[in-house]
Parts: C-alpha cells; structure tokens; sequence
C-alpha cells in the first residue's frame, strides 16, 4: 500500500526525523489559511499523487505560466492561484504512466533553503534477505539517470536484521554522502530512526528524495514516498486507515470487493486463471510465445459463476485486452461450473475478443461438451502451451 508524502512526513516526524513545517489542504482557502499558519515568507504547494517526479510533470491541457506539481510561492496569492491550478487537474509524471493522475489533495510546506540535495532510500532486498539502504550524493529530481548513467555515485549498505542498526552504519552513509562534523552525527541518529520507522511500521520501501543539507547546515528530508508490506497490514491499523481509495486502480479496487485478486499490466492479452502458481506459469507462457499479458488474476480455488462473470466484467474493462485466455484446473471447482459461467457470461456480455478456454481437471468433459454446444465462439484447447499458441496466434491474426 502507499500512501501520500504529508502522510509519509507525518510518519517520520514522529519517529523524530527531521522534516518541514507543514499541513495538507483539500481547496484554495485550506491552501491559504495552512500558509498563514505556517507564517512564510516563503511557500511550496505540492500536488499530492502517488507518485514521484511531481516537480517535472505537466498538467494536462496545461495553462499559461504552469510549471509542474511542486511550486514555490512567494505570496498569499501565489498560494492560492497555485491551489486553485494544481487541484481537480491531471498530473502527468514519468511514474504515473501517460494517463497521469488527478490532484485532489495538496501538502502547503514551509520553503526550505538548500545548500546540497542528496538521495536516501531504504527498502527490503531480497538478494541479501536484509534491508538495504541505498544513498547517492546526486539526489534531486534525476536519480532514475544516476542509476543509469554513473552507478559508483550509488552506494547501497546492508543491515543484518538480527544485529540491527548501528552507529557505524550511519557513519558509513554520512562519509559516502560527503558530510562533516554535525552533520554526521545528524546522519548517524537520521538513520537509526529511518529504520525504526521502517521495520516499526511494516514498510517496503522508503525513498527520501532529496535529503537536504540546508544552508544553516542541518539535514532535512524534503520530500517522503513511502511503500507498506500489505501482508502486515493486519497489524498496522493506523496504517491502513491512511489509505487512498482514488489514488488506486478502480479495476483493482472492483477486483479486491469481489475477491478475485487482480493486478493490471501493460500486455494484451487478458488472463483468467485459478491459482496463484497457474497464474504465473500462465503469464510466462504467453510471454513464451512472444505476447505479453495485460493482468495477473486467480479467480480463487472455489470461485463461483458470479465470479467468473465478474472477472470477465474486469479483464473486459480494460481497453488494452484484444484476446482472453481462460486456464482453469477444475480440483475443488468443477469443470462444469467453470463453464456455465464462461456461457453466462459471453452471452451476457459483448466479447467482441479471440477467447481462449483451456479446462482440466475434475468434470473436464462435461464442461468442454458445454462450451462446445453453447455456439459461442470459443477456441478450446487441450494444454497450456496449446493454449497460449492459439491466443496469441489469434491476437496477431486480428491485428
Ligand atoms: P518530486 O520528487 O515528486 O518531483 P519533491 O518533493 O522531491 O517532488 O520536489 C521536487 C523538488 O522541489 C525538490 O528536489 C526540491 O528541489 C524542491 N522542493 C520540494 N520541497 C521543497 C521545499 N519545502 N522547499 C524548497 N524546495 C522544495
Ligand atoms: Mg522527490
């Protein structure tokens, strides 16, 4: 789960690491009247999406004078023209895909003075079992480039989970970082914390994007994006309670209320299977035969025709999807019934797309003799690998 950097900030503040003064606004009057509390002179307005590169995206349908989702304002107006421009608008960031994503909350930070931007980030590696820290003295908007261009500016440093955090750590971070005097003991106690907070709150991935050193010498986090283990999520209600409902896919969020489990990729070939591990070996196998898929999702060990119908209903929804392939191992779940919900729901729905049925298992030939009386146009298969041929054979033929 991911939640909204104010939210991140808020995290971290109380773990006693050190960010800016500042609150989230909902409307223009909100953004001024956080601004007036917060005192000045100086502002940033920033767009609240997850996702990162805020400052250098661009707004959709852009307006004269715009310039990204993180903005410094010099005055009470600049605030509330800034408000009034980023809210209700389409965010568009190199994260976020080229559909972008709609502001509809804004953090209002006191504007800090920056001497150096560095990069930190912690997350769970599962190379080494451990959790790494991960620190760049090239921080900023460009670290994707970093990564890329000039890896040895990366350094990356494992904790040994059972021996946990030590000062030599942060000493190790602060000298790759290039710090001096206090800010080294800054960076040794910033650490700690970072990973109390980490491990304390059940997080994946914490990325502090730029670490600042700022021009009175004290180290600041500027910004905070910060990933949850949702397998914890159980045990972290406070957690759970920042979640975002509209910063989610919606086909996702229809997906978890049907308990289908869903997750939306970039291919074109939509999948439906039963079982996590089919579901896998079903995507590597399209991917075998040279497609890609458009979504993972296991329809469960005892889905029913009504989920069935409703997995269609979402595999549909995506536009991208130009062939289905149905992969069910029918073991608690009958051949039959899988069929019956194939038939209900290609009748009831327009599949205007190649659709591919692979069953076996209990019932098999009850539920192929179905398909195949239905006079619905669908392609059966006998296995996996002749079932992913034929959906991908199908799908470029129309293309
Ligand atoms: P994103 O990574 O999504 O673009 P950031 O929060 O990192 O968003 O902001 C982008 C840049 O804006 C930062 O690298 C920093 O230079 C500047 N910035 C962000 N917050 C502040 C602030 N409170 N004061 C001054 N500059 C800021
Ligand atoms: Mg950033």
């Amino acid at each position: 789960m991911n939640i909204h950097e104010y939210q991140a900030k808020a995290i971290l503040r109380e773990y006693g690491v050190p960010v800016s003064q500042g609150a989230a606004a909902f409307t223009p009057e909100d953004a001024v009247s956080v601004a007036n509390e917060l005192g000045g002179p100086v502002w940033v307005v920033k767009a609240q999406i997850h996702a990162g590169g805020r400052g250098k995206g661009t707004f959709k349908e852009p307006q004269a004078g715009e310039q990204g989702g993180v903005r410094l304002a010099r005055s009470m107006e600049d605030v509330r023209n800034f408000a009034d421009q980023m809210l209700g608008r389409t965010l568009v960031t190199h994260q976020t895909g080229p559909d972008g994503k709609t502001v509809q909350r804004l953090y209002i930070e006191e504007g800090a003075s920056i001497a150096r931007e560095l990069y930190l980030s912690a997350l769970v590696d599962r190379g080494s079992s451990r959790i790494a820290f991960i620190c760049s003295t090239e921080g900023g908007v460009d670290i994707e480039k970093v990564a890329a261009e000039t890896p040895e500016k990366i350094l990356t440093l494992t904790i040994d989970p059972a021996a946990g955090y030590s000062p030599f750590h942060g000493r190790r971070i602060a000298f790759a970082l290039g710090l001096q005097g206090d800010q080294v003991k800054q960076c040794v106690k910033l650490i700690g914390n970072l990973y109390r907070a980490f491990t304390e709150k059940d997080m994946s991935l914490l990325e502090i994007n730029p670490l600042i050193v700022t021009e009175q010498g004290e180290l600041r986090c500027l910004d905070a994006k910060v990933n949850f283990d949702d397998n914890a999520l159980f045990r972290q209600s406070a957690v759970s309670n920042l979640r975002d409902i509209d910063e989610e896919d919606p086909a996702e969020v229809e997906a978890s209320r049907h308990g289908l489990n869903y997750v939306k990729l970039d291919g074109n070939i939509g999948c439906m299977v039963n079982g996590a591990g089919l579901a896998m070996a079903t995507m590597d196998i399209i991917k075998l035969y040279g497609a890609e898929p458009a979504n993972f999702l296991d329809v469960g060990g005892g889905a029913n025709k009504e989920q069935v119908m409703n997995a269609f209903k979402i595999i549909l929804s995506d536009k991208a999807v130009e062939g289905i392939l149905v992969n069910i191992f029918g073991g608690i779940m009958r051949c039959d019934i899988i069929a019956e919900g194939i038939i209900a729901a290609a009748k009831e729905m327009d599949i205007r797309v190649p659709l591919v049925v692979r069953l076996e298992g209990t019932n098999v030939e009850m539920g192929k003799q179905m398909l195949s009386d239905s006079g619905l146009a669908i392609i059966p298969a006998d296995d996996l690998a002749d079932a992913a041929q034929k959906i991908v054979a199908k799908v470029k033929e129309a293309a």
